[in-house]
């Protein structure tokens, strides 16, 4: 496919190939522009000289507003449109729906820009259009590219085409979970911690009582001390896997919402007193993948990304790949270009605080798209499907142990019918049982769950790593850049 420049590229081009990357066989993608209304994209199996095609309208990308998106249900499949009704899914290799317009919609998060924002500065699930016509835990992308892929199949039966294939998983998994973890808080009832939040805290004065109150119980219960890297640690061995931790980093552009731990913290680990950056190292050699948990000030700036992530590398003399935002503090036209110039292979942070979700209608790697640049950005975004408090917690859906059990088996199932990737992010201090009680339940019944199923579960930067060159085998070079 031909490019203005290094990374120029359409947003139909873009759409095609992302959708081309969610095929578990090879195609070849294009636009025909007859330079009138008769133009259109393509999609195409060929072996030698005998070639079959699907064929997909441009987009009407100038109708695709958060105000004018509606859903119909076709053969159970929720399809989003703007302006006539679609009738079908495909009829004899031709697309009946803007899928084009569509994913592109979702993917660039065209809605998020210039939207309204909480008093967190957060784009809430609320505000989202999926969330308004009821599909925001429908996986939509993935079930429209397994249409599209029985499209395609049932063309190479009618042509004999043999299918090149490249799975969409390693070693015949049937689809991907990525776990991971925000580490906010490395031990309960440490007095300092209690001091620092206070100190910058606008309403200290005020606060003085409750810092009192919270000091002394630190020091009374001392001898309870929670040390959570342990126990995690621990269950993941237990069942031979490895997850990703993603730590904050200490800096004096610090906000009020911040974590407060130091890398010289003095922490028990394996029976034993060490200093957290003797164990982020230690786990990051067994094979536990370290990322940055970035500030809340960061998420628009790509040289305060940069030195968190330098100051992580620091600590565990390895690269690191990928960041989640505190509090997913993230904003779709400045964090991606931030954490991209920043240097990251991955993010992780697109999700909500309120609800599982699928925030851009998708359950799988993708690269983001620059609205305003018209290119592709050089990064993965692995999208947060599942987060503990938003299941259980009091900003979530406050669920309680089996109702959230119940929730999160239909998202991983879900996902598991399309092949795609659930990424579930389980905080570190929510292994205190007495205080949340079932969460941790919950996360150790998900991986049975998700093994039983079949599921590639390993750090969401192997994930990362492999799709990256999985893509470049199926020929998407432009795409993967
Ligand atoms: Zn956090």
């Amino acid at each position: 496919m031909d490019s203005k420049d290094d990374t120029y590229i359409s947003g139909t081009e873009y759409t095609l190939m992302t959708l081309a990357s969610l095929l578990p066989f090879r195609v070849r993608v294009g636009v025909e522009d007859t330079g009138d209304d008769s133009s259109y994209a393509w999609m195409e199996i060929s072996s030698g000289s005998n070639a079959a095609r699907v064929r997909l309208d441009l987009p009407s990308r100038r109708y695709w507003d958060s105000g004018r998106v509606k859903v119909h249900y076709i053969n159970d499949i929720p399809v989003l449109y703007v302006r006539r009704r679609p009738e079908y899914l495909f009829q004899g290799g031709r697309c009946g729906f803007d899928i084009l317009g569509a994913v592109f919609y979702l993917l660039s998060r065209t809605e998020e820009y210039h939207a309204p924002r909480d008093m967190w500065d957060t784009f809430p699930v609320f505000y989202s259009s999926l969330y308004v016509q009821g599909v925001w835990m429908r996986p939509l992308v993935n079930l429209w590219a397994r249409v599209l892929e029985k499209e395609l199949r049932t063309l190479a039966k009618q042509k004999n085409i043999p299918l090149r294939q490249v799975p969409l998983w390693p070693d015949g998994h049937t689809f991907a979970l990525a776990i991971t973890h925000d580490v906010d808080v490395v031990s309960t009832s440490v007095w300092h911690h209690h001091l620092t939040r206070w100190r910058d805290n606008p309403m200290k004065a005020r606060r003085v009582p409750l810092l009192v109150a919270k000091v002394t119980r630190s020091i009374v219960k001392g001898a309870q001390e929670h040390h959570f890297l342990d126990d995690w640690i621990e269950l993941e061995e237990q069942y031979g896997l490895r997850s990703t931790f993603y730590f904050s980093v200490p800096v004096d552009y610090r906000h009020l919402y911040d974590n407060v731990y130091r890398f010289d913290e003095r922490i028990h680990f394996r029976g034993r007193t060490s200093c957290l950056s003797d164990v982020m190292r230690e786990v990051a050699d067994e094979g536990w993948e370290v990322g940055l948990h970035s500030t809340y000030n960061s998420y628009d700036n790509p040289v305060r990304l940069r030195f968190e992530r330098m100051n992580i590398e620091r600590v565990t003399g390895r690269q690191v790949l990928g960041v989640r935002q505190h509090w997913l503090h993230f904003d779709a036209g400045l964090t991606w270009p931030a954490q991209e110039t920043a240097g990251f292979l991955y993010d992780s942070t697109l999700g909500y605080n309120e609800s599982p979700s699928y925030r851009a209608g998708i359950a799988f790697p993708f690269r983001p798209y620059h609205i305003s640049e018209y290119r592709v950005l050089h990064l993965w975004e692995l999208p947060m499907t599942i987060m503990d408090k938003a299941v259980f917690g009091q900003s979530g859906l406050r669920m309680d142990e089996f109702i959230g059990m119940e929730l999160c088996r239909r998202v991983v199932a879900d996902v598991a019918l399309t092949g795609g990737l659930v990424v579930v992010n389980w905080h570190l201090q929510y292994r205190d049982e007495h205080r949340y009680p079932g969460w941790w339940n919950v996360y150790k019944s998900l991986l049975s769950y998700a093994q039983e199923l079949g599921a590639w579960i390993a750090p969401a930067g192997a994930i990362s790593e492999y799709w990256d060159e999985r893509v470049r085998l199926l020929g998407l070079d432009t795409y993967r850049l």
